[in-house]
């Protein structure tokens, strides 16, 4: 054990912040997006401080930073350990009133507040495997928030094990608490000088022993489509409808692959996020996702094919496609620096947990944080269900995640 004796605060702390109110909103122009997120920042900044940690801070864009010292003198690459304060906008995070099953049973969980609300092990089947362990739940009318409130009661627990415990023998160690990262924009505005960092990890991930270092490479795409607008009753032979070209370009997309609805493991898609427009103008908007990062410009050109089949089939109407690079695969930039997932590993295994490499079908803080100079995969944090009144996360899991990270700390500074 990396941390024997050692009276976990990290139940505790996450049964506090969950009830701190942090959604954010994608429809905000503002940084962070919501002021409400601050309420958490701040609060993290007082725990900080009462641990002993005296440079925590909140900036003016929403960031909490703050500092574990070395305690050797050798020197030891500066680690980040980052998390989201913020809750998805897809379920409510108002009130939300945390929930502590002792001891799991294996049962069903029936939420109090609306009992139609009911945490299965059949559409939970992880459940199973934390028979015994204390799992926290919301109460039926809100979502939990374990994403990533449970990233940041782990981060906190670690800090005041690390502080406590001065004969660990660890470099500096940066703390990163966001905003907005369900709305895409976590490290939008975070100062990578004032960080200082060398490698970093998100703790953001779901099932026990689960290490990921691979993500989407993403693009948008917007598709629009100029008509030829004319008077309803004199239009014959004019009118070229840019709904209609829309209309048949999205019919175009196929609905048995390429497409969310019809891929899994490392396979891409495009997916159509929103239609809008008029006669004379109409718009297409799409993601466009793939692990090998090459393959979207081959997306684009499909596109670009799709949209001058419709140019055709319309005389006088023009189309354009645009692309805008959103995130890049995290692991073009990990490849580059194994020893980051490789450390990784090696504390899962002291903390006695086989580790296994994931993707993740989406992007994450890391994605950014690794191009942006800080290669950053993600550890496990236990929680589930997310972005729903279903959220559910096991105290032990979160115990362990901690664990590792003393871990991971230790490893740096013996590998220097
Ligand atoms: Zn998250």
């Amino acid at each position: 054990m990396a941390i024997p004796h050692y009276k976990h605060t990290v139940a505790t702390r996450f049964m506090e912040y969950v009830q701190v109110d942090t959604q954010s909103d994608p429809n905000s122009e503002t940084q962070p997006s919501t002021e409400k997120q601050k309420d958490l920042s701040r609060k993290l900044v007082l725990d900080l401080l009462a641990i002993g940690i005296k440079d925590a801070h909140l900036d003016e864009h929403g960031y909490v930073y703050a500092t574990i010292p070395a305690t050797v003198d050798k020197k030891v690459p500066v680690l980040c350990f980052c998390s989201h304060v913020d809750t998805a906008p897809d379920c409510s995070g108002t009130n939300v009133k945390p929930i502590l099953h002792e001891n799991y049973d294996g049962q069903d969980i029936v939420l109090p507040d609306d009992n139609t609300v009911i945490i299965s092990t059949k559409d939970h089947p992880y459940l199973k495997e934390r028979i015994g362990d204390d799992i926290i739940t919301a109460s039926g009318l809100t979502l939990l928030g374990a994403d990533d409130k449970a990233g940041v009661a782990i981060i906190m627990d670690m800090a005041t094990y690390l502080i406590q415990h001065p004969e660990v023998p660890h470099g500096d160690i940066r703390i990163l608490f966001t905003p907005d990262e369900e709305i895409g924009r976590g490290v939008a505005a975070v100062d990578m000088q004032h960080l200082g960092a060398d490698f970093g990890y998100t703790l953001d991930g779901g099932e026990r022993g689960h290490l990921e270092g691979e993500t989407f490479s993403a693009d948008a795409a917007i598709v629009t489509f100029h008509g030829v607008s004319a008077h309803p009753g004199y239009a014959k032979g004019k009118m070229q409808s840019a709904i209609k070209a829309a209309a048949d370009f999205v019919a175009m997309l196929p609905k048995d692959n390429w497409c969310p609805e019809s891929t899994e493991g490392m396979e891409g898609f495009v997916h159509p996020t929103s239609i809008s427009g008029l006669l004379e103008k109409a718009t297409v908007q799409l993601i466009v996702r793939d692990f090998d990062t090459k393959k979207l410009s081959l997306y684009a050109q499909r596109l670009t094919e799709m949209a001058n089949t419709i140019m055709a089939q319309y005389p006088g109407l023009t189309a354009d496609v645009q692309i805008k690079e959103q995130y890049r695969n995290m692991k073009e930039v990990l490849d580059l620096h194994p020893h980051v997932m490789a450390y990784a590993e090696e504390a899962y295994l002291r903390a006695g947990l086989q580790p296994y490499r994931m993707s993740i079908r989406g992007g994450t803080d890391g994605s950014r944080l690794s191009f942006m100079g800080l290669p950053c995969p993600n550890i496990f944090t236990g929680e589930m269900g997310i972005h729903s009144k279903q959220e559910y996360v096991s105290v032990q899991d979160m115990e362990k995640a901690t664990e590792i990270c003393v871990h991971l700390a230790q490893i740096y500074a013996e590998k220097a």
